[in-house]
């Protein structure tokens, strides 16, 4: 499953967010070297925006960690990866492709005014195809219109010179009004998953998961006794993921992905690197995994696809993981079909290495805890967290991407092999830092609080994440005889969870004990946290309410309730004052040492709760400080993010590798470049990664 929680926005520079046993709304920006800043701040973010998109470029700096065999590694699977791009827009919608080689022929051959308005439009609806992998939208998988006009349509067709998609003895003006039929009629092939109660899920989808007449009791019953037919088994194989079901002279069947089947042209090339990668693997697991996924590619046998997540889910030692197939299966409204995706993964080694001396030093961290005595542990272990950095993604995860993927889906594989979670920091990371410096300026307090933040966040969020994953989650135990938190605490114990993991975090980012450990550089570090925790608690989360609504998310709910508790608790000695100017609302922490205190007066309280399983406390803190939202704050808040413009969604660019060869042909060096225009990364794909026939 994929972990997408900020499709909304991704505003928080300088904020925490955390991440939890799955990698939600994790923030583990990566580290780039200190001393680095001049060539950070030339960076571009986020170089292009339009519609209710923006483009937001990541870095990788592992890559450069990477030896030479590990290189080429990510080179190979980011050509694999690649490779499949064809197939998420084929079935995304039957005419995707074509659509798309029509728009992109015009954006290389139109011999018309590249001035005008219709052309601006032209390019905004091209783009946002781009970004969606076809003509819907990629969130609310609405059919998006184009905002220029038919002639103008008709006319750039007919004056574009060199590649179009035409079918065999096709003319410029029929293609030109079988595209125009397609993107301009707002009553067919509408939502390309249609999820209503009352629709035939299957055949109201316009997704190409299944042939045009295929309706929804048909695709059950299809696969309900294939199902059937195979017994009721331990190990369940899942059918019908890697094939469109069809009907043909009224009998269904599946059309295969495989190399001999449906999309068996871009399958060989996925097979062709990873048998290249194959060959560089970094270990014999992560070879014999490779080798079952090219089995697995080359006969479309699920019970093989079934052998290769157990060989993938038990390598656990790479360097270098991927994800790379038929995964989600989001995009069928039944769920038997799995889109084409692919993330080439390296592991984040300055958050790893954090981590480690975290897990390390966690009996210390127990013992010196504000928590009582009768609640430490004498044995603590560290939770392990994954944090990565993507270094490649394509399919149904590009250009918009989660943040967090925890596979492999199938429950039985899961429950006997384990499973990998990770968190996507440099995403995340790249996120935060695409809105620019707007939110910052617009709720730090004073220049000298966008400084600090600036400085200091990332190591901040960063330092807060791995506190809270790997100490935080860990600490505590449960009195003898109180059931789980789910049991005595109820819907209350997620929030109550998170807000303890928070506070673990949030006590010890101004303890000299992390200075001394090599983890920050000075107690900036952990000001810059305060800052910003009580910033998000209070005033910048409130933007992903809609009016009306209260506080239901269980991060969101322990942010305002433990930032409410401490002004409250504080409210006497003035430890964070609320400051009004200009109109608008700011808080200014006053005394980070007795801030510091009241957050370890909170966790003794929280650990308290979950140590007795003291229901009503618990259901009194999250409702009284959590749940309700500060009506004027939150209209105040609103106003003041909608001034900025951001964009509610983000896709990315991706890094390209360039090799060196030899006089033989060998592989001497990868290099990584990052490139800064959409367009020109998606005609790049398009001329290097068109594998598939305009129509499948
Ligand atoms: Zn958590």
């Amino acid at each position: 499953m994929k972990i997408n929680h900020w499709i909304t926005g991704a505003l928080f520079t300088g904020l925490v967010m955390s991440a939890c046993q799955s990698p939600q709304e994790a923030q583990l920006p990566q580290e780039i070297k200190e001393g680095d800043s001049q060539e950070k701040e030339e960076f571009v973010w986020s170089p292009d925006r339009f519609a209710d998109l923006k483009i937001v470029r990541y870095q990788v700096p592992s890559f450069e960690q990477l030896d030479l065999r590990q290189k080429k590694l990510v080179y190979y699977l980011s050509q694999a990866a690649l490779s499949g791009r064809d197939i998420i827009w084929d079935q995304n919608y039957r005419h995707n492709l074509r659509v798309r080689r029509t728009l992109e022929g015009i954006v290389t051959g139109y011999k018309g005014n590249k001035e005008s308005e219709d052309w601006n439009q032209f390019m905004v609806y091209t783009k946002r195809v781009w970004f969606s992998s076809g003509i819907h939208h990629h969130y609310s998988k609405m059919k998006f219109a184009p905002d220029f006009s038919k002639d103008f349509f008709k006319n750039a067709v007919l004056n574009t010179e060199g590649e179009l998609p035409l079918l065999k003895g096709e003319s410029k003006e029929v293609l030109a009004t079988a595209i125009m039929d397609i993107i301009f009629d707002p009553n067919t092939d509408v939502k390309g998953v249609n999820l209503a109660s009352n629709a035939d899920i299957v055949l109201e989808s316009a997704n190409n998961y299944y042939g045009p007449n295929v309706t929804q009791a048909q695709a059950e019953s299809f696969y309900g006794s294939m199902k059937k037919a195979n017994g009721d088994v331990a190990t369940p194989i899942s059918y019908g993921l890697n094939s469109r079901l069809v009907e043909k002279n009224g009998k269904l069947s599946e059309e295969v992905w495989k190399l001999d089947g449906l999309y068996g042209d871009a399958i060989a090339q996925i097979i062709h690197w990873l048998d290249l990668a194959k060959g560089v693997a970094e270990n014999e697991q992560q070879a014999k995994a490779l080798g079952l996924l090219v089995d697995y590619y080359t006969s479309g046998d699920l019970k093989t696809w079934d052998d290769y997540n157990i060989a993938w889910v038990t390598d656990t030692l790479s360097d270098i993981d991927y994800i790379n197939g038929f995964i989600e299966v989001y995009g069928d409204a039944k769920g038997y079909k799995a889109s084409y995706e692919s993330v080439v993964q390296i592991k984040d080694f300055d958050a790893s290495a954090a981590m480690q001396v975290l897990s390390k030093n966690a009996q210390w961290f127990e013992d010196n805890s504000s928590i009582m005595e009768e609640h430490k542990k004498a044995n603590v272990t560290g939770v392990s967290y994954k944090v990565i950095e993507a270094a490649m993604e394509a399919g149904d995860a590009s250009p918009s991407t989660p943040i967090g993927v925890n596979l492999p889906n199938a429950e039985w594989i899961r429950e006997h092999h384990g499973s990998k979670s990770v968190s996507l920091g440099n995403i995340v990371y790249a996120y935060s830092q695409a809105g620019g410096k707007g939110m910052l300026t617009e709720f730090c307090l004073n220049k000298a609080e966008v400084a600090r933040s600036e400085k200091h966040s990332k190591r901040a969020a960063k330092l807060h994440t791995a506190m809270h994953e790997v100490i935080g989650h860990a600490s505590g135990k449960i009195n003898k005889g109180v059931g789980t938190p789910k049991e005595s605490l109820g819907s209350y114990a997620s929030a109550l969870e998170e807000g303890r993991a928070d506070l673990v975090a949030l006590f010890y980012l101004m303890d000299q004990k992390l200075v001394d450990l090599g983890l920050m550089e000075s107690l900036e570090i952990g000001k810059t946290e305060y800052d910003g925790y009580i910033r998000n608690g209070m005033l910048t989360q409130l933007q992903r309410i809609e009016p009306g609504e209260n506080i239901e998310e269980a991060h969101m709910r322990n942010r305002q309730m433990i930032a409410k508790w401490v002004i409250e608790k504080g409210a006497e000695d003035k430890v964070v004052e609320k400051i009004t100017k200009d109109g608008k609302s700011y808080y200014r922490i006053n005394d980070y040492m007795k801030l510091k205190a009241l957050f370890g007066e909170l966790l003794m309280e929280i650990q308290r709760i979950k140590s007795e399983g003291d229901y009503e406390a618990g259901k009194n803190l999250i409702e009284n400080y959590g749940v309700k939202v500060d009506v004027a704050m939150h209209k105040e808040v609103l106003s003041r993010v909608e001034k900025l413009n951001i964009a509610p969604y983000g896709g990315f660019i991706n890094p390209k590798y360039q090799v060196s060869l030899d006089a033989n042909g060998d592989i001497t060096d990868v290099n990584i470049i990052y490139p800064d225009d959409f367009e020109a990364q998606m005609m790049e794909y398009a001329k290097d990664y068109s594998f598939l026939p305009h129509v499948n």
